[in-house]
């Protein structure tokens, strides 16, 4: 488990601060908070097919629990709340848990990665409770493919969550594509033609070692530069144009409404303007995807801990940010089995 390197204290002049920052400059605005550690997808990267050791329920943060820390988070400088998981839409609160952090002053947006399954059924709650942003995840536009990687059917359902949201108007719709060699590698295609009449953006995500079974070390890995190469030989009128600060390379063709991303999950070369939080269902801060070193606000919230002793958790956690990803993989052993404990 988490044998590491020591807590750095925080100086006086870090805890008096009112904004969430490192020894390194960077200011984290943006929260991800895992509400669950369930999902009815088994993707092959994510997980086995029995599934991890998910944790009791009464171990997960409740809804007033995950309420309260936007609440706090909102006066750290967060403006930006993402619900993930596990699969989020399997969160009985989740349409309520969008709308509170959608009204807690301070949050500018809230945005939710899903698997797509249930979003025929939830997409108009979401978008009446406020939600700006939805991340869709689905990695092929073939059904027995779909199959192969999610080990469950559903991907017809999965795009007509994604046609009705694009009908509802969210004003930021994206779809997450982890991309594979030998795969996927030859749909890259269909993906970029998404864009030609929808103003979406398909992102291109690479392939991380974060499942028990490394299907990482099979030969799927499909790195970020090499991705862009394709890409730009395939449409070789690709403009880059700006997107999020997560988003490695953002191009557009000329005439086609949305955009595509490449993000560099392995190759870590953005970890300098990072801006993110992470919080697992269980109620613990990761400063990092890739550390393993976590910060138990569980603890604090269930034994009548302070909104000062909580915010101060935060910052303890985020100045002990290391200067980038590799570093905090090099200082340990994940303890996690699984991205759906950690969020993504
Ligand atoms: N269930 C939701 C979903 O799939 O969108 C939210 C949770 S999932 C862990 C969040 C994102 O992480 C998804 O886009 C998924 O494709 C991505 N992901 C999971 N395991 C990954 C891996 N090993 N490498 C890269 N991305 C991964
Ligand atoms: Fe479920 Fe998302 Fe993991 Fe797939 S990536 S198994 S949908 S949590």
């Amino acid at each position: 488990m988490q044998t590491i390197t020591e807590t750095i204290p925080l100086p006086n002049s870090a805890l008096r601060e009112s904004l969430l920052h490192d020894r390194f400059g960077r200011v984290f605005s943006y929260l991800r908070i895992a509400v669950n550690e369930r999902c009815n997808l088994r993707c092959i990267y994510c997980m086995p097919p029995e599934g991890v050791d998910f944790q009791s329920k009464k171990e997960l943060l409740t809804t007033r629990e995950i309420n309260r820390i936007v609440g706090v988070a909102s006066t750290l400088g967060i403006s930006k709340i993402r619900f993930t998981g596990g699969e989020p839409l399997l969160h009985p609160h989740i349409v309520s848990l969008v709308g509170t952090a959608v009204k807690t002053p301070g949050i500018e947006s809230v945005h939710l990665t899903t698997n797509g399954l249930l979003l025929r059924e939830t997409a108009e709650a979401l978008r009446q409770a406020g939600l700006h942003g939805i991340n869709i995840s689905f990695d092929t536009l073939d059904n027995t493919k779909f199959k192969t990687i999610t080990r469950k059917e559903g991907l017809p359902v999965v795009l007509e969550g994604l046609e009705l949201a694009l009908m509802l108007e969210f004003p930021d719709v994206k779809v997450n594509v982890v991309a594979m060699r030998g795969f996927n590698d030859d749909e890259i295609t269909d993906f970029v033609e998404l864009t030609r009449e929808h103003p979406l953006t398909v992102r291109f995500i690479e392939l991380m070692p974060f499942d028990s079974h490394q299907i990482w070390k099979t030969g799927k890995f499909y790195q970020a530069e090499h991705l862009i190469s394709d890409l730009t030989t395939l449409y070789p009128d690709l403009t880059p144009v700006n997107g999020s600060s997560t988003e490695h390379c953002v191009f557009q063709h000329p005439g086609y409404r949305g955009k595509i991303a490449v993000i560099p999950a392995y190759s870590r070369n953005l970890c300098s303007g990072c801006t993110r939080v992470r919080l697992t269902a269980d109620g613990y801060i990761r400063n990092c995807l890739y550390s393993h070193r976590e910060y138990n606000l569980r603890e604090i919230l269930r034994n009548d801990g302070t909104d000062r002793e909580i915010a101060d958790l935060f910052k303890t956690a985020m100045w002990n940010k290391l200067a980038d990803g590799w570093e905090a993989q090099r200082r340990g052993e994940e303890h996690r089995e699984s991205m759906t404990q950690i969020g993504g």
